[in-house]
């Protein structure tokens, strides 16, 4: 059986909560389209709170870890540490004037908002 996640390629992980709320769902649709523009290649959060080993080992090979969290509950965030990663950057779509609510017929504009962030900060520690 295959445990490895097999999604893009490159050194940029990118895990999101995709939580039950819009800003879950618009993390989730931000890592989807940091994927599709080749900024990093987005991970299964669920292996990680799940300990599958492949998945563990192929996330110690990650150069820059980047967790999305929808909320200040901070799911991805602390799946990642309670795994023991040393998480490079973080954003949690609430604090980007996004309102969380249970609505989830998405706005493009706001996943567009958190993309654009998300990509800029990731440039940024890449070349730092
Ligand atoms: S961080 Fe917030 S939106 Fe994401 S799964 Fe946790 S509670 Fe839900």
């Amino acid at each position: 059986m295959n445990e490895k996640c097999l999604c893009e390629q490159n050194d940029v992980l990118i895990f999101a909560c995709a939580g039950s709320s819009n800003v879950g769902q618009i993390g989730n649709q931000t890592a989807i389209q940091l994927a599709r523009d080749g900024i990093g290649r987005y991970f299964c959060l669920a292996g990680i709170g799940g300990h599958v080993p492949g998945m563990i080992e192929s996330t110690k090979a990650g150069k820059v870890l980047v967790a999305i969290d929808g909320c200040a509950v901070s799911c991805a965030k602390k799946t990642l540490e309670h795994a023991g990663f040393r998480i490079d950057e973080h954003v949690q779509v609430s604090e980007l004037g996004i309102e969380k609510n249970h609505d989830l017929n998405l706005n493009p504009a706001d996943i567009s908002k958190v993309t654009h962030h998300l990509a800029s900060r990731i440039s940024k520690e890449r070349v730092g």
